[in-house]
């Protein structure tokens, strides 16, 4: 036991544990979360105007309760017992310091094809054209881990070079030597995915263990009060 915290602890991000990243976490998203658009074609994306957190994964790795847990909103992304229902991309203006972007869950087998290229079309031109995207919240199922499902999404990600991040949801299904085991293969399998991130974070949308320490991180994203939001059109940090 005392060997799976340690790894738990050596993988899970630093940030839980500085007490002032922590805050600024906690202030932004008490914020205001609010539903701004949906794009369900490359032509209907907003133009960028704050900085963006994309949130990715496959159908059912439970997005759209981390997306409620992080805001504290109970309904603010619909969650839904309907693998692959949201077709399209959607924005969320948090406070209007950061936009929190839902992309739509992949790897829905009963998916139509036409729907499915239709849909990665989108992604592509999203992932590929905007600025002011700062990381990508890569959600993967703890019970899971990275499974053959989330590679193309990986390979997108790798080939746009956007910097991306494996975010474990729910945790509160595994014991800790699980997890730890999890965290550890998941961590050797990002060793060879050029954009990702190493730090892994471990979420819960219902014990909440992980939330405060996601937001923390995404905290570092958002624009600063006293920042005009014309400052992320500058470009994409590497
Ligand atoms: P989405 O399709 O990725 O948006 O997934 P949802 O947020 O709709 O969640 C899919 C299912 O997983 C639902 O039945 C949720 O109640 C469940 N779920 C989501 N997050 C968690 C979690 O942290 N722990 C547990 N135990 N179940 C969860």
């Amino acid at each position: 036991m005392a060997e799976a915290r340690e790894i738990l602890t050596e993988i899970f991000p630093p940030q839980v544990i500085d007490s002032d990243l922590a805050e600024v976490g906690r202030r932004l998203f008490a914020r205001e979360a609010r539903f701004v658009a949906g794009a369900s074609e490359a032509s209907a994306l907003l133009h960028d105007t704050l900085p963006e957190i994309a949130f990715a994964g496959r159908s059912n790795v439970g997005k759209s309760s981390l997306l409620n847990a992080l805001t504290g909103r109970r309904a603010l992304a619909r969650t839904s017992n309907t693998p692959g229902r949201t077709r399209q991309i959607n924005f969320f203006d948090l406070g209007a310091r950061l936009m929190l972007v839902d992309l739509p869950g992949y790897g829905y087998a009963e998916a139509p094809k036409t729907e499915v290229r239709r849909w990665t079309a989108l992604l592509r031109a999203y992932l590929r054209t905007r600025t002011a995207l700062r990381r990508v919240c890569l959600l993967v199922d703890s019970r899971r881990g990275i499974t053959e499902i989330d590679h193309p999404m990986m390979q997108m990600l790798d080939a746009s070079g956007v910097s991306y991040q494996i975010v474990l949801t729910k945790t509160d299904k595994l014991g800790a030597c699980e997890l730890a085991l999890v965290a550890e293969r998941t961590a050797a399998e990002l060793a060879a995915h050029a954009a990702a991130h190493p730090e892994i974070h471990l979420t819960s949308a219902f014990k909440r263990p992980g939330i405060a320490a996601l937001r923390a991180t995404l905290g570092s994203f958002a624009l600063a009060a006293e920042e005009p939001s014309t400052v992320v059109l500058r470009g994409r940090p590497q």
